[in-house]
């Protein structure tokens, strides 16, 4: 494993820009709903260029009188989506290179955060006349597969949970709740490189993640244990703040243990990962303090140092004969 051998027969590839270093995160602005304009609500969001958004801190007429003042506040990411954005664009400059980078064994995730109704679902699975990043993202990876056939065998699985009330599912087979295990990691590309006699293999994960409504976290904060349903997203959310804090902060422990949510994510978040935080906000001045809380929340998320990426892989010696190398490639074929 990384031995002299093996790095000979490595290019060594790059993430692209440095997305293992440190998490990158980025803002969609959604347009402004047909509700929201009904409402006279103001628009009090603007995306000044292509990194940086400017919040308003009034944008009501009640609002005014009260601060008494104009007042607003600039925040920088690695982009900034004005409302005009493609599904396409957006999962281009967020996802591409991720998926790029699982075909070379590094694991990825991408997260959408916000309030409810501010666009995650949209961002994450889109329509069907507009798919989102995860239908981008699995035809792009096996558009990439195919163009490589010649390199090796690939094998993808595929998994669609739904964490809720503490409660994982399956949402591919509907059933009992499934029970989390720490377990080895799967198989998702190995490659065979004969001419060298060595055979790489190669895994990486993508994760994509639709989270929770960030606001409920904050209602069940302040009123204690309002309902189940709300306490337990509370708890998924709380649980990943206390992690994103902890890793901000360096800590030695992160405390994954506490929710489902971070115990499924332990190795999307702290690990060698290329993570990516995609922050959904609304331009309404009725969602204003919603949004606040969501670009305050995005900008601590920048502060989050990931491990170096590293790419998991592992050499083979491949034998001398054509019958045992045939042997060694059913093995590798029954482990996956
Ligand atoms: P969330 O998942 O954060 O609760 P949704 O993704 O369901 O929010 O978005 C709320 C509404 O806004 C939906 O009707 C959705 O189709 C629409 N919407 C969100 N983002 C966009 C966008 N970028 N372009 C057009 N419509 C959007
Ligand atoms: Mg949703």
């Amino acid at each position: 494993k990384n031995g002299p051998e093996l790095e000979t027969i490595l290019e060594k590839q790059s993430c692209g820009r440095e997305i293992g270093s440190r998490i990158l995160v980025f803002v969609r602005l959604r347009p402004m709903g047909k509700k929201e304009r009904e409402a006279g609500s103001r628009c009090c969001v603007r995306i000044v260029n292509q990194r940086d958004v400017y919040l308003t801190e009034f944008a009501s007429e009640n609002d005014y009188l009260r601060l008494k003042r104009l007042r607003g506040r600039h925040f920088t990411f690695d982009a900034s989506f004005p409302d005009s954005t493609s599904q396409q664009e957006v999962y281009s400059t967020t996802t591409a290179e991720l998926v790029e980078a699982v075909l070379q064994g590094r694991n990825g995730s991408v997260f959408c955060y916000g309030a409810t109704g501010a666009g995650k679902t949209y961002t994450m699975l889109g329509t069907v006349e507009n798919p989102g990043v995860m239908v981008l993202a699995i035809k792009d990876l096996f558009t990439k597969i195919r163009q490589r056939s010649c390199d090796g065998n690939h094998v993808v699985h595929l998994s669609y949970l739904e964490v809720y009330n503490e409660t994982v599912r399956d949402l591919l087979s509907p059933g009992r709740p499934l029970v989390l295990r720490e377990d080895k990691q799967v198989m998702v590309e190995y490659r065979v490189k004969d001419a060298s006699n060595n055979v790489v293999n190669r895994v990486g994960k993508l994760s994509l993640i639709d989270l929770a409504g960030s606001e409920r976290a904050l209602a069940t904060d302040q009123r204690t244990l309002r309902s189940l349903e709300g306490a337990n997203i509370n708890k998924s959310l709380l649980a990943l703040s206390s992690c994103i804090n902890a890793l901000v902060e360096g800590k030695k422990h992160i405390p994954y243990r506490n929710s489902k949510l971070t115990q499924l994510l332990k190795d999307s978040l702290g690990g060698a990962c290329n993570t990516v935080m995609i922050a959904n906000i609304s331009p309404s001045n009725l969602s204003f303090g919603e949004t606040q809380n969501t670009l305050h929340w995005a900008d601590r998320a920048k502060e989050i140092r990931t491990k170096a990426c590293e790419a998991n892989e592992e050499a083979l010696q491949v034998p001398e004969s054509e019958a045992d190398q045939a042997k060694l490639l059913l093995e590798l074929q029954k482990e996956n």
